[in-house]
């Protein structure tokens, strides 16, 4: 061979019949201009495709097949906005203004495959995220870009990815169809149903990574999410638009807390998305089964990656479920978030790090774990009104070992989030549930959508449960307490009875607002711990009966004025004075 034939490129030409001498001239002709050197063109023989050809020089790919048009033409069609989606016009133009655009596309070949990671080679201008398309129809992610090589996670069977396979770069980030009909579904982390109900006709399609909503485009967190549970409504609000770390051990009532917010979202118009990461399917199940059982389940979406699915669908669920929920979001709605939780997210991108050979940091997790999590609860906002004023509110959650928060990946979040609700495994044990910490729970932002009636009813207790902790501890080694301390002790232990809360039942606000003025002025004192319940039930009964129009009245409006303080405290009074009287009528009989 002379020197000129090795300066030469090698170009392969694909069509179903061989072209004409004239065509070669012209394809030896652009594939010269195009690399500024001669090419040899060779040409292979392929019988399905029925019109076309595709040119392949390099890693370089010019598809003029009919798919490869038809494929130009999709692409077109989806940038563009829905709403912009006028097909005809567009139809006609393509077709009249049909000219074989050149298209590079990169084809690729995998260097190695095993655990849910390919090593290809050759795609030269890959971007970080992008999706790749397999021969066997897998599809992967960019996630590394090294020199030579990059690393891509699989979201599929890697059993028919072997070492040679082509690879295709797709020019798109990953993303998920999102759109109404996804409310009651149960999807996976890609936006696949797996409920058995059928398939999902999605309105639009959103790319799972999406930046925050910037300063401008947010307002501050104004309106109450409430949760329904008298211990947070009270003394943690959560606005809608903030993010609310639930913190806890394992089976301290995280999910629990979860749950019965979604459930206390019926009639309120938000919309409840439950992403579940790396759980039991089965408790996933159970969870759909409860939402199903409250009616709760025609408001919510539920995205589960269970512990038995891949570690690439784990990690990126939380962003799909995310993408859904700024759909919603950006149409004005609001919307809650629920991760489930963020502990096992951290552990499946891990694993997915090292696999990826990134050098591990603190605790093994990779350098960039921060901005795993901060990328994503970022995205929660509560936007301004000329964006729509929707709202998306997050509760992510994370698992403590022994109650350590300051582990790596329970700081990290603690420092993203609008605050904390801290659950405590003593607490849950010895029966105080939902096991709420007072001390070391806070919500930073929440005070401000508080109502006014929430406020008012709920003024000092924080501090007097503060007082009774200290009193507790204080008193607990000396057997003779003096009459004030002791019913200090009680009025403190009264309070604590009253926070305790059974699953799925959460509290509307006139119930949290009238307990919690009866509580607060002592009305509560006599009453034996263990009856507490009993009596709270029994009052609430009495006074929806005797005056619903205040109870309505706050529902609606969150007002409270001194007046209809005074008439909470008359009625129970009252209510009170009564049933001392059957009592007494009661033990007379009895005597
Ligand atoms: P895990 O770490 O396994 O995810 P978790 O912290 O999410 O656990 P849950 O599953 O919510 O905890 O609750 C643990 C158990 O406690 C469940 O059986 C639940 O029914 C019960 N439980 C939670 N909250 C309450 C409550 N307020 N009253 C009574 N039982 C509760
Ligand atoms: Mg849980």
């Amino acid at each position: 061979m002379d020197k000129t034939n090795e300066k030469r490129g090698k170009a392969i030409l694909r069509s179903a019949a061989k072209p004409s001498q004239e065509i070669q001239g012209r394809l030896l002709h652009f594939l010269m201009r195009r690399y500024k050197k001669d090419f040899t063109l060779q040409w292979e023989q392929d019988i399905d495709m029925t019109d076309g050809f595709v040119l392949q020089a390099g890693s370089d790919v010019y598809d003029w097949s009919i798919e490869g048009r038809l494929r130009q033409f999709k692409d077109r069609l989806e940038q563009l906005h829905p709403a912009n989606r006028e097909i005809i016009p567009l139809i006609k133009e393509t077709v009249n203004n049909w000219i074989p655009e050149v298209m590079p596309e990169e084809m690729g070949e995998v260097i190695s495959v095993g655990d849910e990671i390919a090593t290809v080679s050759g795609l030269e201008h890959a971007a970080y995220g992008e999706i790749l398309l397999f021969s066997s129809g897998v599809k992967g992610m960019v996630q590394d870009l090294k020199e030579g090589e990059i690393g891509c996670i699989l979201f599929g069977d890697e059993e028919e990815i072997v070492e040679g396979s082509i690879v295709r770069r797709t020019g798109k980030t990953a993303g998920i169809p999102v759109g109404e009909e996804f409310l009651g579904r149960v999807i996976n982390a890609l936006g696949e149903p797996i409920d058995g109900k059928g398939e999902i006709q999605a309105s639009e399609y959103r790319p799972i990574e999406a930046p925050a909503p910037s300063i401008i485009e947010r307002q501050p967190v104004d309106t109450p999410m409430e949760t329904g549970l008298l211990a947070i409504d009270s003394m943690f609000p959560i606005g809608r638009g903030q993010r609310e770390l639930i913190i806890g051990d394992r089976q301290t009532g995280k999910t629990a807390i979860a749950l019965d917010t979604i459930l206390n979202q019926k009639g309120k118009n938000v919309i409840c998305i439950y992403v579940a990461i790396g759980q039991k399917a089965s408790s996933v199940a159970q969870l759909v089964e409860t939402l199903q059982q409250n009616d709760a389940l025609e408001y919510s979406i539920i995205v589960s990656a269970s512990a038995s699915d891949a570690a690439t669908l784990q990690y990126i669920a939380p962003y799909a479920g995310t993408a859904l929920g700024e759909y919603f979001m950006y149409k004005g709605k609001d919307v809650l978030i629920v991760y489930d939780d963020l502990s096992k997210h951290a552990i499946a991108y891990r694993a997915i790090s090292l696999l990826l050979e990134r050098s591990p940091g603190r605790e093994a997790f990779p350098g960039d774990v921060f901005y795993l999590h901060s990328r994503l609860l970022e995205r929660s906002a509560h936007l301004s009104d000329e964006m729509g004023g929707g709202s998306m509110t997050a509760l992510p959650i994370v698992e403590t070992q022994a109650g350590d928060v300051s582990a790596y990946i329970p700081t990290n979040i603690i420092s993203i989030t609008d605050g904390q609700i801290f659950l405590e495994s003593d607490l849950f044990f010895s029966g105080q549930r939902p096991a709420v910490n007072v001390g070391l729970s806070v919500s930073r932002v929440g005070g401000d959508a508080q109502t006014k009636a929430m406020k008012k009813a709920s003024g000092g207790l924080r501090l007097d449960l503060a007082q009774y902790r200290e009193m507790e501890v204080f008193t607990q080694f000396s057997s003779d307490l003096d009459e004030l301390t002791k019913r200090q002790l009680v009025y403190g232990q009264g309070l604590m009875r009253l926070l305790r809360q059974p699953q799925y039942h959460p509290m509307r606000q006139h119930e949290q607002v009238i307990l919690l003025t009866v509580a607060l002025r002592h009305l509560m004192q006599d009453v034996p711990l263990e009856k507490i319940d009993q009596f709270c039930n029994d009052l609430l009964a009495y006074i929806e009966n005797n005056s619903a129009t205040l109870c309505y009245q706050i529902d609606q409006t969150g007002k409270l004025s001194e007046e209809d303080q005074d008439a909470i405290v008359q009625m129970t009074k009252k209510y009170q004075a009564d049933l001392k009287l059957k009592e007494d009528l009661a033990g007379k009989d009895n005597g």
